[in-house]
């Protein structure tokens, strides 16, 4: 049964009340997060577990007064009344979005329902801000471009305010050529059918392949790349999809490492789990910062991250590339001492 409720169900119905609530009660629970019934005086005679769960109801009065509202207003409408309300509920009055609906119920009833939207709202949030971030993004470089060519047009006369312009220029372009690039790789990592580009692969090929295409990078910033990932272990997976997630993790341990730097690649098998692991000894991350730098356009600096071509969605798509391998991203940071990346891949049983 779902309502708290201290007469049997089995009883035969004495009064109006007693009549709807068998069949609803039952249907409360099924349909929604959160079920009441209000008397006249909006006193609770009825809430479902869920009500009480959810801290809409204390003292057989609701706690919050958008939903009395709702309910007043049913009493006089013709039929069902609803709304989004955001709400703060429990001790620590976390904030919820619902969407609640109330319609009177017999005579002297209202019947009002509560659907917990939390979720879907906060990932519409998350898809809002992304095209927001995306936006401003793009519109830095574009803009950086727009200006330049303008300062160029003005310079003519001055052949080396010219060719200083022209490189910036190149800079700004290959900036949001990395952007465009990256958000194509984050949106195949994101939403990818990983049964199209599957196969068995040995994780030394991968690692080779991120490594070589990192050589230039690493000879530009005088950093020593080395890696021990010699042993062959064979996962199930997406070749490019590891490669990128791989090169992006060493791409990083590059630039954010000073001159003179070491970076070291490793492969190691713990309880059917391969891991990779890219260390450096370079700036480090606060502690604070280490679960946010996963997320899209996040960055500890923004500006060191600009100076260094970095787009804020290396990491993002290392997270996505792990999952869709049913793996992990694990980090190990010290500010001032360094970074160790470890990326966790499960290895298939029947190997
Ligand atoms: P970016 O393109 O800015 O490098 P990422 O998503 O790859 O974006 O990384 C997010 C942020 O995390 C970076 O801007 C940087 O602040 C921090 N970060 C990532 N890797 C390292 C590292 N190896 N050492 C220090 N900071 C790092």
């Amino acid at each position: 049964m779902a309502f708290l409720s201290s007469r049997r169900a089995s009883r035969q119905p004495e009064t109006e009340f007693d009549a709807f609530e068998i069949v609803a009660a039952q249907v409360v629970d099924v349909i929604a997060t959160a079920g009441v019934v209000l008397d006249q005086a909006n006193s609770v005679v009825r809430a479902s577990p869920g009500a009480i769960q959810f801290g809409l109801v204390q003292n057989r009065r609701l706690i919050h007064a958008a939903l009395v509202q709702l309910a007043d207003e049913a009493r006089t409408a013709s039929g069902a009344v609803s709304r989004d309300i955001e709400l703060e509920t429990g001790l620590r009055r976390d904030q919820v979005f619902v969407h609640a609906r109330a319609a009177k119920f017999g005579e002297r009833y209202v019947m009002l329902l509560v659907d917990d939207r939390t979720d879907s709202k906060r990932l519409e949030e998350t898809r809002r801000d992304f095209v927001a971030n995306v936006s401003h993004e793009l519109k830095t470089p574009i803009g950086a471009i727009s200006l330049l060519s303008e300062a160029m047009q003005g310079a003519v006369d001055d052949p080396e305010a010219v060719q200083k312009f022209a490189e910036s220029l190149q800079r700004e372009a290959q900036r949001l050529a990395n952007i465009v690039q990256e958000l194509i790789q984050l949106s195949r990592v994101q939403g990818a059918k990983l049964s199209e580009n599957i196969g068995e692969l040995d994780l030394a090929t991968v690692i080779a392949d991120a490594v070589d295409r990192n050589a230039v990078l690493a000879e530009q910033h005088q950093i020593k790349l080395a890696s021990s990932a010699n042993q062959s272990v064979t996962v199930i997976g997406d070749y490019e999809m590891l490669v990128i997630a791989i090169k992006n993790l060493i791409e990083n341990a590059i630039v954010y490492s000073g001159e003179g730097g070491q970076v070291g690649v490793g492969l190691r098998v713990v309880d059917s789990v391969a891991e990779i692991t890219v260390t450096d000894s370079g700036i480090g991350i606060p502690e604070a910062e280490q679960e946010r730098i996963f997320e899209r356009f996040y960055r500890v600096d923004p500006s060191r991250s600009r100076e260094t071509g970095g787009t804020g969605l290396g990491l993002s798509i290392v997270k996505h590339a792990a999952q869709n391998h049913r793996g992990e991203v694990k980090l190990f940071s010290k500010v001032g001492v360094g970074s160790t990346f470890t990326l966790r891949l499960p290895i298939e049983e029947n190997q």
